[in-house]
């Protein structure tokens, strides 16, 4: 049995996380969780926004299965998410986007997936405000080791996947040091993989050529701003924020998670739907080497998903968050 911290998080993470687990039970898979929560609910209660046990957890299982945590906007606490990535050096954010049969969408042949810096750039944390000049800077620094680790990681990624293509997004055109630093890493990478097409497109192409042709993209490697934008964009593509998956991966920890938010607008009401957090579990499955488990699920997901009125009402169905997760079992 391979132990596993689970994070439920806040607003609808507490159902998503109940359907995950019942579908997991259902099909037997060999994990325990080792059930550590964050943010304000365990600020209220424990005093602490990332408690010291979730920390002991997280070093101890290296893998973690993680919910949505609510983040205040433009005040209090800094996020969760990007605390816990910075604390542990996950840098990779690696988000896949493919049309699923059944899931309406503008386009039919979707398939790629996005890296994106997870540690740096626009949200390394180097904020400042001067009051006395009211003037406000936000530092968006690049290290050389920083993108040589991500740009690796989408190479090694197609690599491994039998990918044939892995563009690099920039602004190098307007950010002469920073963008020129990610772009040239990713020019001196590529050249160590020869097999694999290789080109980069600014970032405001990027996001025109992704709503009209994004069948031509393979795998993209990408900062931290401009990744977490695209990522929504592509997760747009094939069905929004409900149905795709999510990872953050350093060299020895991972922690894969639902990418939308807690939902507050329909939280405690049964009407969220979990198939990005048990697609995020999938993932997870894989990256544990459990893949028979993984491949099974997946099948009795995207079986469910191929039926509207199994699916929540996000998807065009009526069936519960519970009740959703029952028709999976169903079809394991
Ligand atoms: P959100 O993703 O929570 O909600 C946007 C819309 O999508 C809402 O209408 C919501 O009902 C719907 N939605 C989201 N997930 C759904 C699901 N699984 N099933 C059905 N509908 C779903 O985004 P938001 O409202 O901008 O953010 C709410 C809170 O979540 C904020 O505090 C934000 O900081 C936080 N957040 C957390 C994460 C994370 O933990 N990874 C990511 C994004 C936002």
């Amino acid at each position: 049995m391979r132990e596993i911290t689970l994070i439920p998080g806040d607003g609808i993470g507490p159902e998503i996380t109940e359907a995950v687990k019942a579908v997991f039970s259902a099909a037997k898979v060999p994990v325990t969780w080792e059930e550590e929560n964050a943010g304000q609910t365990t600020f209220d209660s424990m005093g602490e926004l990332i408690p010291s046990t979730l920390i002991a957890s997280l070093k101890k299982n290296k893998v973690a299965l993680k919910g949505p945590i609510t983040t205040p906007v433009g005040k209090g606490f800094k996020s969760i998410n990007v605390q816990l990535r910075q604390m542990f050096d996950l840098y990779s954010n690696v988000r896949p986007a493919k049309t699923t049969p059944g899931v309406n969408t503008r386009f039919d042949n979707v398939n790629l997936v996005l890296f994106r810096e997870n540690t740096e750039g626009l949200y390394s944390g180097l904020e400042m405000f001067d009051e006395r000049l009211q003037i406000s800077d936000s530092v968006a620094r690049l290290t050389r080791v920083g993108c040589r680790k991500i740009i690796r990681a989408a190479f090694e990624y197609a690599n491994k996947h039998n990918c044939k293509k892995v563009t690099a997004v920039h602004k190098a055109n307007i950010l002469k040091s920073a963008g020129a630093l990610f772009l040239s890493e990713a020019s001196e990478i590529a050249k160590e993989y020869p097999h694999i097409q290789y080109d980069d497109k600014i970032i405001d192409n990027m996001c025109m050529q992704l709503v009209i042709k994004p069948e031509q993209f393979d795998v993209i490697v990408t900062t931290n701003l401009f990744g977490d934008i695209l990522s929504d964009l592509c997760a747009g593509l094939v069905g929004g924020l409900g149905v795709v998956s999510g990872a953050n991966i350093g060299n020895d920890m991972a922690i894969f998670e639902a990418v939308h938010g807690s939902a507050p607008d329909i939280a405690g009401q049964g009407k969220a739907n979990p198939t990005a957090l048990l697609r995020s579990a999938i993932m997870m499955l894989h990256h544990i080497d459990l893949k028979d488990e993984a491949n099974r699920i997946e099948a009795a997901l995207d079986a469910t998903l191929a039926n509207r009125e199994q699916c929540t009402g996000d998807l065009g169905g009526k069936a519960s968050t519970m009740e959703f997760a029952q028709h999976i079992i169903a079809k394991l």
